[in-house]
């Protein structure tokens, strides 16, 4: 798949997986057992018609937005200020969900605080509101070096959530999709993350119970979970390991997200996070055409991965 393909692949996959979730977020797991998300549905937790998605691509494509300009913090905060003040980059030009951390980070931010300070440092701050939006970092980072990366996605993390576990989630999330941009398989491309991030983690003075948090994921032994295992409330760690749980555990796009969604719980972030790495791997033309055909603001969507990849394409 060329680069440009992947980009769009990628915004397109995160959107519609959120845009799945959204009518159904805070839906427990028995309830959406008995009455599964099969696809876009309209109204229900937000009152929002069908193909709508949330603060988790809106917030994601403001820094996608930002990255076609190069890489700059006070560009994205700015960019997350007008979404929040003026609705920039939502699908109707309202803001109908925000995450509390996120809320009190922008605030920050508006009072004129540095980027990297304004997020949550504390333990309870460990909601997946950056995971949710980190992903379009990727093709800004992914031909740097390790270090780099994680230098990068711990400062963008910080805009809201700057506590270690927010970077480490955000961090091996980017790499697990550098490894499927790279081409990989998604068994392949779980087995390099884990290589790759224990490799990186090893030289770290990082606090071990920390790197310990992510044992399930970094064991590799995610993939034989059982769905008992797997929760999926709005706390990083679930958000991780149920996206990264569902896209080992199917083998479409479309049966990745619905997993995903069908959890319960945070849906929408669910679907979203999951569904960014689906379109990594499965390419837009694995989304299902209704499903692309329904999202609100398709061709701005299209419009702005294609202005990212030309931004950030590896060059030769
Ligand atoms: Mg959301």
């Amino acid at each position: 798949m060329p680069y440009p393909e992947k980009v769009e692949a990628a915004l397109f996959g995160l959107a519609v997986g959120d845009a799945l979730g959204v009518p159904v977020e805070f839906k427990n797991r028995d309830t959406l057992r008995k009455e599964p998300v099969t696809g876009l549905r309209g109204y229900g937790t937000h009152h929002q018609p069908p193909g709508t998605w949330s603060d988790d691509s809106s917030l994601a494509f403001c820094l996608a937005d930002s990255l076609c300009t190069g890489y700059d913090l006070d560009n994205v905060a700015k960019q997350f200020i007008a979404w929040y003040q003026r609705g920039h980059w939502t699908p109707h030009s309202e803001v109908f969900d925000i995450g509390n951390t996120t809320r009190e980070a922008i605030h920050r931010l508006m009072h004129g605080e540095w980027p990297t300070l304004a997020g949550g440092f504390d333990e309870e701050d460990n909601g997946n509101g950056s995971l949710m939006r980190i992903l379009p970092l990727l093709f800004y980072v992914h031909s740097q070096p390790a270090e780099e990366r994680y230098r990068l996605t711990r400062e963008v993390s910080s805009m809201t959530h700057g506590h270690l576990r927010s970077v480490l989630a955000c961090f091996i999330y980017l790499e697990f999709a550098r490894q499927l941009l790279a081409g990989h398989g998604k068994q392949q491309a779980y087995e390099n993350t884990i290589r790759e991030v224990h490799a990186f983690l090893e030289e770290k003075p990082f606090n071990p119970n920390e790197i310990q948090k992510f044992t399930r994921i970094l064991s590799g032994t995610l993939r034989g979970s059982t769905e008992a295992q797997i929760q999926s409330s709005g706390y990083v760690l679930h958000t991780l390991e149920a996206s990264l749980w569902c896209l080992l555990t199917e083998d479409t796009y479309a049966a990745t997200v619905l997993k995903a969604v069908n959890l319960g719980g945070d849906t929408d972030t669910t679907g979203a996070v999951a569904g960014g790495l689906a379109g990594l791997l499965y390419g837009t033309a694995g989304i299902p055409a209704g499903w692309l055909d329904g999202l609100v603001r398709r061709a701005d969507i299209g419009v702005l991965a294609r202005r990212l990849a030309a931004a950030t394409a590896p060059a030769g």
